[in-house]
């Protein structure tokens, strides 16, 4: 009998494609927050940033961070520590992007932060949301050479490794292979 899969949460959304607005793989890299004003049209179209505010150069050093230390925490989610220093960066990230509980509400809301701020707490609330939901563990970062893309593991036992078997699997399989072959 197929199991069902195991949907990404709604929440997780934003966070997803944030870790992705960054794509390593070296026949297509792209990369969406390169400046300032890449960063102000992202945060319009993905996170309802209001007409008129716009990023500031600290403000991109900021998201910038963040976006390392959340594909460094995806990462980890393969069930290996995270890498030296990602989990300082991300305390360091999360402190200047404070969060406070809401009465009756199960999100996060942005303390005392510019417009631009309160857009990127709302991707480390969604972040910490998963957290305690038991979901973010299957946001992962593929570990393929050349690859670094953050997938989402739908499997019932969340436990899958590559973006794709098709593509990162059999990339590293064949170098088993002929590591094996060679020595
Ligand atoms: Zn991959």
């Amino acid at each position: 009998m197929a199991s069902t899969p195991h949907e990404r949460p709604a929440y997780l959304a934003v966070v997803h494609r944030f870790v992705n607005s960054l794509d390593l793989d070296p026949a297509d890299w792209s990369d969406e927050i390169q400046n300032a004003g890449e960063l102000t049209d992202w945060l319009r179209a993905d996170c309802a940033l209001p007409p008129g505010e716009h990023a500031t150069e600290d403000d991109l050093r900021l998201a910038l961070h963040l976006r390392t230390a959340l594909r460094g925490l995806a990462r980890a989610n393969h069930g290996e520590p995270a890498e030296a220093g990602i989990e300082e960066l991300a305390r360091r990230c999360f402190a200047r992007l404070p969060l406070q509980a809401v009465p009756g509400d199960v999100v996060l809301a942005p303390v005392g932060l510019s417009a631009v701020r309160a857009a990127l707490a709302g991707i480390v609330a969604g972040y910490a949301t998963a957290v305690a939901a038991g979901e973010w563990r299957r946001l992962r970062q593929c570990p393929g050479d050349e690859c670094g893309w953050v997938f989402w593991d739908s499997s019932a036992r969340a436990n899958r490794r590559w973006c794709t078997m098709a593509v990162c699997g059999n990339r590293a399989k064949v170098r088993a292979f002929s590591r094996r072959n060679t020595t």
